[in-house]
């Protein structure tokens, strides 16, 4: 039986080994002045006590996220830890279905469901008995927890990554509940807030990708291709991959139909759905036959996942050497794989949803759609403008480096850990994280603040034109 799942006799949550990683080797691929201010900011939080909480060590973007952010937080000198909680079969179907409720589904859950979440989450707070400074809960699943477990003398951020912006009433009632007590919560977008959120302190958070995981780092052409060839693509064809969890917010579906119209222009074109199966995520195998019972006469579509030795290296050698990345989301909360596309060079043609137009804005990274059809064209455009195809991706990993590299996010994270313990601390910096300049659109703290818009007396600094003007189009929307 997997981490993760309910184990006979478990006596505390269990802890995932992510080994050691240092901050220094990210000179010179990250920016000097975030890993500047990440050593200083530090310096006071050295020896806290941190724990992730999460439902899952594999598979998906936060796991992902802290793979990378727990062993760089150690090497800060803040002592920190991810553990898993566990749960039995009516558990996870049940969080999956809060999951999709969060994200919009219009469900609510039944009796049995709402009793086996109170009785995972009892189950797993007796069994988180360690005392922390600093308590992350990662989505709903584990959300539960602080309702029985109390809050010791630790902080308690519940960080969510999907969006809540338009939550099932019902569902959203019963989650409520358990998030009375949380001392902040944090949301990849503003946009993302859900109704009547019962914590006060609030912060945007933008999640980020790791650019020396083995998802990430260089992987010389010659090696990649021969990944490729190993796994079945045939090097000589053009090539367009989606990368994601089998999930019907991601629309596989969508991707194999823009595929087929795609193809009658673009001669042999190849397409790779590469699905990873997570373990709290049950309805993947509905999804992997019908994509199966789609695609399995067609010898140009390839179906791989993590079962048949898709890992993170062969993800890093499709991202690298596929011609476009297609992540054709209807939902999405931020969506990694976009910038692990584009900090790989390659340009994406992606659902305009959640976090993908703050990584891939329209005309930086690649082309924004909302339909079959769009999609489609847009595969066939950017096929047949290559000049256009490198300046997108060129412009894309630009944006990545600035804004979506691990070390932002540890920044963001101690200077959310330093706000919480005002009053216990001192905070070293000569800039308060109130102070910290913000873009009230997509809320990502702006270091040098260029672009700017004047309302009421007041000055709102933004990270991009895009955003200036969105704000411009609506300014009572964000301020
Ligand atoms: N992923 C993977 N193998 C797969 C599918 C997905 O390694 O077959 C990874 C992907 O590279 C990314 C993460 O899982 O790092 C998915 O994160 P994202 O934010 O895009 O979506 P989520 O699954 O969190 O909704």
């Amino acid at each position: 039986m997997g981490q993760g799942l309910l184990e006979r006799g478990e006596i505390m949550l269990q802890t995932v080994d992510v080994g050691r990683r240092s901050l220094d080797a990210y000179r010179g691929v990250a920016p000097d002045a975030i890993l500047n201010d990440l050593f200083r900011h530090a310096e006071s939080l050295r020896g806290s006590r941190v724990v992730h909480i999460n439902a899952t060590n594999y598979g998906g973007g936060v796991s992902e996220l802290l793979r990378s952010v727990v062993p760089l937080m150690n090497d800060l000198g803040i002592l920190t830890d991810w553990k898993v909680i566990s749960g039995d079969n009516t558990f996870f179907e049940t969080t999956k279905r809060i999951h999709n409720a969060l994200q919009g589904a219009r469900i609510s859950l039944t009796k049995q469901e709402s009793d086996a979440y109170v009785r995972n989450m009892e189950r797993n707070a007796r069994l988180f008995e360690e005392e922390y400074d600093y308590v992350f809960i990662h989505d709903p699943q584990p959300a539960g927890m602080l309702s029985f477990r109390g809050k010791g003398s630790a902080r308690w951020i519940w960080r969510c990554h999907i969006d809540t912006s338009d939550p099932a009433p019902d569902v959203w009632d019963f989650l409520r509940g358990f998030l009375q007590g949380y001392d902040a919560a944090v949301f990849t977008m503003q946009e993302f807030l859900p109704p009547h959120i019962p914590i006060d302190h609030v912060e945007i958070i933008p999640p980020a990708i790791d650019p020396l995981s083995p998802k990430n780092l260089h992987l010389p052409e010659s090696t990649a291709r021969q990944i490729l060839a190993w796994l079945g693509i045939d090097m000589d064809r053009p090539l367009i991959t989606q990368v994601s969890r089998f999930d019907p917010w991601k629309d596989p579906m969508g991707v194999i139909a823009s595929y087929r119209i795609a193809r009658k222009e673009i001669a042999n074109l190849q397409l790779v759905l590469a699905g990873s199966m997570a373990l709290d995520d049950p309805e993947a195998w509905d999804i992997y036959k019908e994509i199966m019972n789609e695609s399995q006469n067609d010898p140009l579509i390839h179906v791989l996942t993590n079962l048949t030795g898709v890992g993170n290296i062969e993800v890093n050698a499709l991202q690298r050497l596929s011609d476009i990345i297609v992540q054709k989301s209807i939902r999405e909360g931020f969506g990694l794989v976009i910038s692990e596309a584009l900090w790989k060079g390659t340009p994406v043609v992606a659902g305009r949803t959640g976090g993908i137009p703050l990584q891939a804005a329209d005309g930086v990274g690649g082309v924004l759609v909302e339909s079959v059809e769009e999609c489609a064209h847009a595969i066939i455009d950017l096929f047949r403008n290559p000049a256009e195809k490198e300046e997108l991706a060129r412009l894309g990993k630009e944006r990545v480096t600035e804004h979506f590299l691990t070390p932002r996010l540890l920044l963001n994270h101690l200077s959310l850990m330093h706000t919480l313990s005002e009053g216990l601390l001192p905070f070293p910096q000569s800039r308060t994280a109130e102070e910290v300049r913000r873009d009230p659109v997509c809320g990502m703290a702006i270091e040098e603040p260029s672009l700017t818009s004047r309302r009421d007396d007041n000055t709102y600094y933004f990270c991009s034109e895009r955003c200036r003007s969105r704000f411009d189009a609506d300014p009572k929307r964000y301020v």
